[in-house]
């Protein structure tokens, strides 16, 4: 059968199994072998009964030594069956109610035992004679799958064999043949066979190998196509301009090692014809905002228009100002676009844009509307955590002549191997250093017994004229989880603790202009403690605040942990950090042992990817990058480097044209890469 038929032509599936498989998104007999197993059950592997436990389940094989019946008082027979095993262990099997089961065992022969083990018992466990004809059948290793309402283990595991017997494997388009072999791979068929249903442990090994290969392979090489697609020659070739240099000496600041090297690679890009397609990483407060504005400088000057997107409304007016303070003395006209501009200056502002009469907009969302159609945009520029995905660029490589060159700037520093990973469409460059003057931000772990001494330390931070927050984790007060609501703790600070100072809440459910308002009186120190909900978490810049108090700590992840104190620590006063927690388990342990030790936003992310893995990381790459199956990129990293070299050199030979299977290859898979991108 072919791959890409429909499950429903599998015998025994009908309209209610395909629509059960279908909830897993499996719909051809392709996505069912894709489905892989979650966990698996080793009968194959026999343990002593001295190494079993109650938690897990086990086979032991064991000779029956007697076997006796009896009943209890309410009438049920119990069936008792002693066992050795090979260590002279003496173990206990029970039956209840079963009594008929005594007629498949033997004194004196050998069965195999499978369950869990407890206090000199298996109860109920499965069995099978030592020389029983389907023994294979029972030891092999037998899969366990992921499963949806309705769906019975039993008959997902008879589904994927059936299609396993059924599929014309030739039919499916593996890895091309040069690299099984060079990198001694087994055979696709083979592989897949084995990922379902191992033969063994080394079967399943090779198995693995070659299906996480594969994962790596498909997601880089298809990255890297994709990144060719939008690597043509019809970007804008920017001039560079003295004044440039003129403005950059103006600053009221001198520019870090790390923010030069950075400028100079867009700055390159910018000047060639080829499409800018760029990330810059740094941490928090490391001075990306003000690369950008050279950038959109630049843009200007070369009498394009330049956009910039932020996040949230507050960040997005934040950048604003700045920008107009920055450039006071330059005869730049700039807009601010977001939702809850009225519409009669949104009108204007349109109005604007499209007639070129404004030369940078900064905004929302709002900005790459339907509506809004530039005159001559020449850079985008997407701050903190929005990518700017594929579909985007597509969109404006459609609305435009000319395809504008694309600055994603991102806060969340990433590990090498993985930005290499999620990344791998743009080019990257990394602001790794800050700005010199900060002070480090100390951090402390503050146990909830010892909450007073520390609302008497920032008392006295209050008193001398800083600022700061606390950050609670949801809004309204729920009963399940006893967690700190904003409100409820609002109210305990406001009047009570901090009674004599001035206390305001902010969260995601408010009104934009009421946010935008706490926001600015909070800056212009009308505020002195914010208490909100993580809001705040990316971007804001308020150098006065120097304290940031996180509750129920171990609800968040590092990273976040790290964006959150990056609030903090913006100006020359000593910030402090704490973290508050009670009744900590192993990781969150961990997370503030690391927060403590380490202000590096990098060895923070790196460690973060090997307590929670990748996937979480992902999830701030907003969509379009497909997850990974199989592949880890913590525990897989020796095969991730492999298929890195891999690519390198098969797209090397790929260019020189010579080799037609390897061209059809990449073609076809270009084409499906690019396809997929377009659907979803
Ligand atoms: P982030 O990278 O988190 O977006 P920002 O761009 O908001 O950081 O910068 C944080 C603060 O540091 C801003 O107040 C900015 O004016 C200031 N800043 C940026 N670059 C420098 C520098 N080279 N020296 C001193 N201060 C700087
Ligand atoms: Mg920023």
């Amino acid at each position: 059968m072919d791959p890409l038929d429909s499950v429903k032509k599998i015998k025994g599936v009908g309209k209610i199994k395909a629509s059960y498989l279908n909830a897993l998104n499996i719909y051809t007999l392709q996505d069912l072998l894709k489905h892989y197993p979650s966990r698996y059950i080793d009968k194959s592997n026999l343990s002593a009964i001295s190494e079993m436990d109650s938690r897990d389940s086990s086979a032991v094989k064991g000779k029956v030594i007697r076997l006796k019946t009896r009943k209890t008082f309410k009438r049920k027979s119990i069936l008792t069956i002693t066992v050795v095993d090979f260590e002279d262990t003496i173990f206990e099997v029970v039956f209840f109610n079963q009594n008929q089961i005594i007629s498949r065992f033997k004194e004196g022969e050998f069965y195999i035992f499978y369950g869990k083990y407890d206090q000199g018992k298996m109860v109920h466990p499965e069995f099978i004679h030592e020389k029983a004809p389907n023994i294979d059948k029972f030891m092999r290793i037998t899969p366990s799958y992921p499963l949806t309402n309705g769906l019975k283990q039993w008959q997902i595991q008879k589904v994927i064999e059936t299609a396993l017997g059924l599929v014309d494997f030739s039919k499916i388009q593996g890895l091309p043949q040069e690299l099984i072999k060079k990198n001694q791979l087994c055979p696709l068929e083979y592989a897949i066979k084995n990922i379902h249903f191992p033969d063994n442990i080394s079967a399943y090994k090779a198995a693995k190998f070659h299906l996480v290969y594969e994962e790596f392979f498909n997601l880089q090489l298809g990255m890297i196509l994709l990144k060719n697609n939008f690597d043509q020659d019809n970007g804008i070739a920017f001039k560079k301009f003295k004044v440039v240099d003129d403005f950059i000496v103006s600053l009221p600041f001198e520019l870090t090692a790390a923010q030069n090297r950075v400028l100079l690679e867009i700055i390159e890009d910018m000047t060639d014809l080829k499409v800018m397609n760029r990330i810059v990483q740094g941490d928090v407060g490391s001075g990306k905002t003000i690369v950008g504005f050279i950038a959109l400088y630049l843009t200007v000057l070369n009498g394009y228009q330049g956009a910039m997107m932020a996040p949230t409304e507050i960040l997005a007016n934040q950048h604003y100002e700045s920008f107009i303070e920055y450039f006071k003395d330059h005869n730049i006209r700039v807009a601010c676009l977001t939702s809850s501009v009225k519409t009669k200056d949104k009108e204007e502002i349109y109005n604007g844009i499209k007639d070129g009469s404004l030369d940078v907009v900064i905004g929302t969302h709002a900005l790459i509307q339907e509506a809004v159609k530039f005159n001559r945009l020449g850079l985008v520029i997407t701050d903190e955590q929005h990518r700017f995905g594929v579909k985007q660029r597509q969109k404006l490589a459609d609305n435009n002549d000319t395809i504008p060159d694309i600055l994603v700037m991102s806060a969340t520093p990433i590990p090498r191997t993985l930005s290499m990973v999620i990344y791998g469409d743009l080019e990257i460059s990394t602001i790794d250093e800050m700005p010199k003057g900060r002070k480090e931000i100390r951090t402390h772990y503050v146990k909830k017994s010892k909450k007073v001494e520390m609302y008497d330390f920032i008392k006295k931070q209050l008193i001398q004229g800083r600022q700061g927050y606390f950050v609670c984790p949801l809004v309204e007060t729920s009963d399940k989880l006893d967690l700190l609501s904003v409100e409820k703790h609002y109210k305990a600070l406001n009047e009570v603790v901090f009674n004599e100072f001035e206390v305001a809440m902010i969260h995601g459910q408010m009104k934009n202009e009421e946010k935008d308002q706490i926001m600015v009186d909070f800056k212009n120190k009308k505020i002195d403690v914010l208490v909100s909900t993580t809001v705040i978490e990316v971007g804001i810049d308020v150098a006065n605040a120097n304290f940031m108090v996180i509750e129920n700590a171990e609800r968040f992840g590092l990273s976040q942990l790290h964006q959150l104190r990056g609030r903090v620590g913006r100006g020359s006063h000593q910030s402090y950090c704490f973290l508050l927690a009670d009744r900590l388990g192993k990781v969150a342990k961990e997370r503030i042992k690391i927060m403590i030790q380490s202000n590096d936003g990098f060895k923070i992310s790196e460690k973060d990817l090997e307590l929670r893995g990748p996937g979480e990381i992902l999830g701030i790459r907003q969509s379009g990058i497909p997850m990974f199956k199989l592949a880890n990129i913590v525990k897989h990293h020796a095969i991730l480097s492999k298929t890195q070299r891999d690519i390198k050199v098969l797209l090397r030979e790929y260019k020189l044209g010579e080799d037609q299977d390897l061209i059809n290859f990449v073609n076809n898979k270009s084409r499906e890469i690019f396809n997929s991108y377009k659907l979803s």
